[in-house]
């Protein structure tokens, strides 16, 4: 006898297959309540046993329909005997199949939980593979573009040319030229990284994949490393496409030599990473873009040749671009004519994009609350009030007193830099504060590369590093220095060591080396190779070096004191000056 297997059908599969006439024999079985009867295949055309259990509506439409076929037998008994292929697939496969199911489900449900957050209408976001990754069906329409972006004007720029590449890869394929495949985006949280990218995708109409670092190492074990391969393999088929990992930080920090206590989970999946981004080829069109905030904690082999090689910096928002995000935000809320957001944008220095859109929120619903039709001002500002003490982040946002002593420091820097001959020209001076944690810098740029320095310009240097101490004292008075220059002073420190032990251009100590580089990729350390006497004798020189410099700069800032007043005023208020426009004043008279 020929065995048969059983194929379950639902009842209205049953009701189906009788219209189609594929039907040929029922049975109704009392003691299971359940139909078994024989119908053909519709493709094969060969009969097979199936049974269905339900039988939802008392039979009067399977009555109808049958005697609208009397063609259909009514059998007694059909032999159902199952095969033993199939009682070995109901006693251990299904049972195995359903342990997998559950535990995919529960995987799908962690990673959703696990906070890949889809931001409310920017395209349509469905969770893609086993990666996780969201992709987003990039549409012009809907997309974020740049003009979405406020501010950010530099980081636009250096996107541009990867929106381009995407828009015409075979333009930069014909010449032979390669764009980088990776773009690390590096700046403090909430500063748009995530907006660029989205907008970089936007602009390219390309799709969008979007994965936090975070998620690769929170898995199962074993699973980052698969998930990095699945979603490699998505972007190649989706290219050109953009793939995005938020957090990179999470999976990309230095490798752990030792041995002890490292986490193979996460350096697998950095491999796993590495590996990948050496394979694609760069001219499909896959363009990597990460984001981080702690750029230093990154593995090196992330940032070589070929993967992570180009960086653009994200920062806070300088004064305009706060303007500019208020107003962004504001677009679609009402608010009274009266609203001024420059000076929301002045009280809120050190604070990110995201924060500032928190508070045209927190306006909004303020003016909710009291019943109002439009924001007013003092929403805005009570608003700046908890948004800024909610975050309760130190150093988030500066005082207006932090401000005015960040402003003289880095003027001073740049009046003693522009007063003296043999310096670097100033190109931009900022009191927005930096990833680095630096409050404020001055930024001077050589034209043309330097390879050579002469003993002057070393010494003009120091004096330049200890401008910025300088004016605070001057201004504020000795007793209310900062701890604001102490980057200033490792650096005068070390220069003037290295002029002695190093350049050899003290009449004292000659050309004779008393300190050796150990290792010049890994930071430049040096070590003594001098006597422990020789080793004081030259701790006195550097102190006298550091001092004479220290001294020269007050003087100048002390001849110049109406200049450095005029200056810090106007970087106070633009809180982003150019070269230019720092001369410009320098030079009037
Ligand atoms: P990041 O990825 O740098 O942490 P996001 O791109 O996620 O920051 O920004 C978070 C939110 O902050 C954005 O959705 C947006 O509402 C707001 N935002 C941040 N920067 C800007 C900006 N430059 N212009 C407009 N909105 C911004
Ligand atoms: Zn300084």
């Amino acid at each position: 006898m020929m065995e048969r297997s059983v194929i379950e059908v639902g009842y209205d599969t049953f009701l189906e297959m009788i219209d189609n006439d594929q039907v040929q024999q029922v049975a109704y079985s009392e003691s299971s309540g359940e139909f078994v009867f024989i119908a053909k295949d519709e493709e094969s055309g060969n009969s097979h046993v199936y049974k269905t259990g339900v039988w939802p509506d008392d039979g009067q439409r399977l009555l109808e329909q049958l005697r609208d076929h009397p063609d259909i037998q009514f059998a007694a008994e059909i032999p159902t005997q199952s095969s033993p292929l199939l009682s070995f697939i109901l006693t251990w496969v299904l049972p195995i199949a359903i342990f997998f199911l559950i535990g995919e489900v529960f995987y799908r449900w962690m990673a959703k939980k696990m906070g890949n957050q889809i931001p409310g209408g920017m395209g349509n976001a469905m969770s893609f593979g086993k990666s996780g990754a969201k992709i987003y069906v990039a549409d012009a329409k809907t997309g974020v573009r740049f003009d979405d972006v406020a501010g950010q004007d530099e980081a636009k720029d250096a996107l541009k040319e990867v929106v381009d590449f995407l828009h015409e890869p075979k333009k930069y394929a014909d010449i032979g030229a390669k764009l980088p495949k990776g773009v690390l985006l590096v700046g403090p949280p909430g500063t748009g990284k995530t907006m660029l990218a989205k907008a970089v995708a936007g602009e390219a109409g390309v799709p969008f994949f979007s994965i936090s670092g975070s998620e690769f190492v929170e898995m199962f074990v074993g699973m980052g490393a698969a998930k990095v391969r699945d979603l490699f393999k998505q972007a190649n088929e989706k290219a050109p496409c953009i793939v995005f990992i938020d957090e990179i930080d999470a999976i990309g920090q230095k490798r752990n030599n030792s041995g002890i206590g490292g986490n193979d989970e996460r350096e697998q999946t950095l491999n796993q990473l590495l590996a990948e981004m050496d394979g694609f080829d760069g001219q499909k069109g896959v363009v990597m873009l990460a984001a981080t905030n702690r750029p230093e904690s990154l593995d090196p082999a992330l940032l070589r040749p070929g993967r992570f090689d180009r960086r653009v910096p994200v920062e806070l928002p300088d004064l305009e671009g706060r303007k500019a995000i208020l107003r962004v935000h504001a677009k679609d809320v009402r608010l009274e004519d009266t609203i001024d957001f420059d000076v929301i944008a002045r009280a809120t220095a050190g604070a990110s994009g995201a924060e500032l859109a928190n508070i045209i929120n927190e306006a909004a619903l303020r003016a909710v609350r009291e019943g109002r039709k439009n924001v007013r001002q003092e929403d805005l500002e009570e608003s700046v009030e908890t948004v800024i003490a909610g975050a309760q982040r130190k150093n988030a946002v500066i005082s207006d007193n932090e401000k005015k002593i960040v402003s003289y420091h880095e003027i001073g820097h740049a009046l003693v830099a522009a007063m003296q001959s043999h310096s670097a020209p100033v190109t931009k001076i900022t009191i927005v504060p930096r990833t680095s944690g630096a409050l404020g810098y001055t930024m001077q740029v050589d034209e043309g590369e330097r390879v050579l320095m002469s003993k002057t310009e070393i010494l003009n240097k120091i004096a330049t590093l200890t401008g910025g101490r300088s004016a605070e004292e001057l201004i504020f008075g000795k007793e209310n220095m900062t701890t604001g220059a102490s980057n200033d002073i490792e650096q005068a420190t070390k220069l003037a060591r290295a002029l002695i032990t190093r350049y050899g251009m003290t009449e004292e100590f000659d050309m004779v080396a008393l300190e050796t580089v150990q290792n010049q990729y890994l930071g430049g350390d040096t070590s003594l190779a001098c006597a422990s006497d020789t080793a004081s004798k030259v701790d006195a020189r550097v102190v006298e070096i550091v001092r004479s410099a220290h001294e020269k700069a007050y003087g100048i800032l002390k001849e110049n004191e109406e200049k450095l007043h005029q200056l810090a005023a106007y970087l106070l208020e633009k809180e982003t000056i150019t070269g230019e426009e720092f001369m410009d004043i320098l030079n009037r008279s």
